[in-house]
């Protein structure tokens, strides 16, 4: 699905993820000659690219949102049992 980008931040390994309006994250690597984004790695690239589309396979998997932006409903006391729809994560 395509979706816009919304906002950046860098994970944990410096690599820039980009944050998508549905709410899941993507990967931008520079990283030639697999992954090449030279807009990337430079503010005013990455300024220019707000609202470029990304095909987002979350949402075509039905994925969880990574973003915290806008939380879910859920824990307010009353669908404390089978939760079914909790991705089974171990
Ligand atoms: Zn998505």
């Amino acid at each position: 699905m395509q979706q816009p980008i919304t906002g950046y931040h860098r994970d944990e390994e410096e690599h820039w993820v980009a944050e998508l309006a549905c709410g899941h994250n993507q990967h931008v690597r520079h990283d030639p000659p697999w992954q090449n984004r030279p807009w990337v790695v430079s503010e005013s690239g990455r300024a220019e690219m707000l609202g470029y589309f990304l095909n987002c396979k979350k949402c075509d998997q039905g994925a969880p949102r990574d973003n915290e932006a806008a939380p879910p409903d859920r824990d307010v006391g009353r669908h404390d049992q089978n939760r079914s729809d909790e991705v089974q994560d171990k």
